[in-house]
């Protein structure tokens, strides 16, 4: 069996060609090449530089889809939840979620009903169970209004969104795979039974053709841009593009677990301890026009947010609060459904083309909890069409870093800290969030404060920052401030720059993961 791209001369082949970094593109990836299949993934910008990284970042059933009847999908991903944890304990973690039930909205046995239902049907293991709440004498209470007495509590996981996108990339780079971000795939035609794809370096303008046996289209919210430019099928209209954005203002409660407040126009929004030292609040539903370049928080999705958290917290959260905002853009599926947050949020694969040679797998919507099981459902595509190689895998299989207990986090950041007493405690134990097991290859040899290098600010250093231009593609600030880490939050322009004119200077001297790097 053989991994490696065929090389007809200049022009290498491969099994599987991807368009699009997100989540279920590496995450397909990492799975195909895994099975045997030489894959290539194209990403027009960074690992995770689309919606993947716009979330609100849970591994989660989804609680208001029931009442949309989408049993399948809540089983689908509540069963995902426990599977993803033990893949990358670091970076997925478990977190209760307190439900305040308001008089007025959904009846307590409503909220009972269905969170009974959200605890059997998905085969929980290890995360607790739902217990209802007094509000008046828990501590969960406290930064409420005492209008609100009772709540329930359940399950759920958060994610670090991005990350796990970077983590599936580097598996699947690790396992031989053509991972290439900041390369646009331009054009693809069938021509003796395959693809022949032209691809763009985006920061040198190079163009290449490589050809493929099947080509993926995870391009998520550019999924029909992509039909229409890439494949010339210009009526392409298969998403509803639906954007959802947060506010993330100063820490509002000082307990570890999320809220869940419904509003009074069917939707609920998430309050949710973030980095430490903010509260994250989101998200909207708001139709989204056809410019997908920069989606960003409208005046009146920020007021939404503050108004239906401020009907919920004692003190309420106004837009000066708000020190930082993103906004993603859904996919969904058009399934005709008429408001934005009743249309499904389930994924659909359509093929386009016949199964002997040159197939072409189109992707509209998923989830970031859903996206190993897309990945398995387009390996039985592929499978079809090329023969089956491997078994499915990637069920029992742990993502970098992720090599220790679900339990384990505070023994291996005690590892990492006692054979290191001279340096911070607190920035090991980021480090070990981002990095689980990996952190040690970020730290090195470093013993000494000073051994970690130049102090960019918010505990981040060079060794930090070589690390994931090596290891983890990292090529502008941006892409270390607000993917790969958070830190971005608290820096200022000044800081951001100081941190981009370092790594272009570093990009020129050292051996990065550039393009360049990643061409077979
Ligand atoms: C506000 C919001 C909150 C959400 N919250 C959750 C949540 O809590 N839990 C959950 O499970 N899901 C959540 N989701 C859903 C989830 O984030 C998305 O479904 C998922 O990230 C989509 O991933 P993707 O890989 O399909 O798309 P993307 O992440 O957008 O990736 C597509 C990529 O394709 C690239 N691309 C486009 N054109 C080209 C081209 N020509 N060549 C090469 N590359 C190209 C883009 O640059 C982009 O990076 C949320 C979504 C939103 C918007």
């Amino acid at each position: 069996m053989n991994r490696q791209p065929q090389q007809t001369r200049l022009t290498p082949h491969y099994d599987v060609l991807i368009i699009g970094g997100g989540i279920n593109g590496c995450g397909i990836a990492r799975d195909a090449v895994g099975r045997g299949y030489s894959v290539c993934l194209c990403e027009a910008g960074d690992f995770g530089g689309g919606t993947s990284s716009a979330s609100t970042k849970l591994v989660h059933g989804g609680l208001r889809y029931l009442e949309h009847y989408e049993f399948l999908l809540v089983r689908k991903a509540l069963m995902e939840r426990e599977v993803l944890w033990n893949m990358a304990p670091h970076i997925i973690w478990p977190m209760r979620f307190v439900l305040p039930h308001h008089a007025g909205l959904r009846p307590a046995w409503l909220l009972r009903l269905g969170l009974f239902l959200y605890d059997h049907i998905g085969g929980r293991k290890l995360l607790p169970p739902t217990s209802s709440v007094n509000l008046n004498r828990d501590e969960v209470g406290k930064p409420l209004k005492p209008v609100f007495r009772k709540a329930f509590e359940y399950s759920d996981c958060w994610v670090e969104d991005s990350r796990l996108v970077v983590l599936n990339a580097l598996d699947a780079a690790e396992r031989g795979a053509s991972m290439r971000p900041r390369t646009r795939v331009a054009r693809a035609q069938r021509a003796n039974g395959q693809w022949q794809v032209e691809i763009e370096d985006t920061l040198s303008g190079h163009r290449q053709t490589v050809t493929a046996g099947i080509i993926v289209n995870a391009a998520g919210p550019w999924v029909d841009q992509v039909l229409q430019q890439v494949f010339g099928h210009n009526d392409a209209r298969n998403v509803r593009l639906v954007r959802g954005s947060h506010v993330v203002i100063s820490r509002k409660f000082d307990h570890d677990k999320a809220y869940i407040f419904q509003n009074d126009d069917n939707r609920i929004i998430f309050a949710i301890p973030y980095e430490g030292n903010y509260t994250l609040i989101g998200t909207t539903d708001a139709e989204h026009g056809d410019d997908m370049d920069k989606p960003e928080i409208s005046a009146q999705e920020i007021e939404y947010l503050c108004a239906t958290a401020s009907e919920y917290f004692a003190e309420p959260v106004t837009t000066s609060d708000v020190v930082w905002t993103y906004s993603g853009v859904r996919p969904l599926y058009d399934d005709g459904a008429s408001k934005a947050q009743e249309a499904t949020r389930d994924y659909v694969v359509r093929s386009d083309g016949d199964s002997g040679g040159a197939l072409l797998l189109n992707i509209f919507g998923g989830k970031i909890t859903t996206f190993r099981v897309l990945a398995e459902e387009i390996l039985k595509d592929i499978e079809t069409a090329l023969g089956t190689r491997q078994p499915a895998w990637t069920a029992h299989a742990v993502l970098p870093g992720g090599d220790f207990p679900v339990d384990g986090f505070d023994a291996l950041v005690n590892d990492c800290a006692n054979a290191r007493p001279n340096l911070d405690r607190d920035l090991i134990a980021r480090l070990v969030r981002l990095y689980g097991t990996r952190a040690e290859k970020v730290l090195g040899d470093a013993r000494e404060p000073a051994d970690l290098g130049r102090a960019f600010g918010g505990g981040l250093y060079e060794a930090e920052v070589i690390y994931l231009m090596r290891h983890e593609w990292a090529r502008t600030a941006q892409d270390i401030l607000f993917r790969r880490t958070k830190l971005g939050i608290a820096y200022d322009g000044k800081q951001i720059e100081a941190l981009q004119d370092f790594m272009d200077r570093a990009a020129k001297t050292m051996h990065t993961m550039t393009n360049e790097a990643a061409l077979h």
